[in-house]
């Protein structure tokens, strides 16, 4: 049986743009959420995946009470990449 390292690094602290899936826009234009940036930091990508979850039909006070917590990094970035997955 294979072990995990206990350190995971690096962390990242910015995100591939989920609305625009990295490319800074959208139809040809500019990217609401990233401005053309193409990334996000984590409390931006944070709010995108909580949205996201809420406009699916999760449970409203659940939302809310993660929103008050900081989610893991790596869980976060394994969000982003299903729901881009499933976006495309
Ligand atoms: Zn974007």
């Amino acid at each position: 049986m294979r072990h995990l390292p206990i350190i995971l690094s690096p962390i990242p602290t910015r995100y591939h743009c989920p609305q625009c899936n990295g490319n800074g826009e959208i139809n040809q234009e500019i990217c609401p959420l990233c401005s053309g940036a193409k990334w996000v930091d984590i409390s931006t990508a944070t709010n995108w995946v909580l949205d996201m979850m809420e406009s699916q039909g999760c449970d409203t006070s659940e939302i809310n009470e993660l929103r008050e917590t900081t989610p893991d990094p790596l869980t976060l970035g394994l969000f982003l990449e299903l729901l881009s997955r499933v976006n495309k």
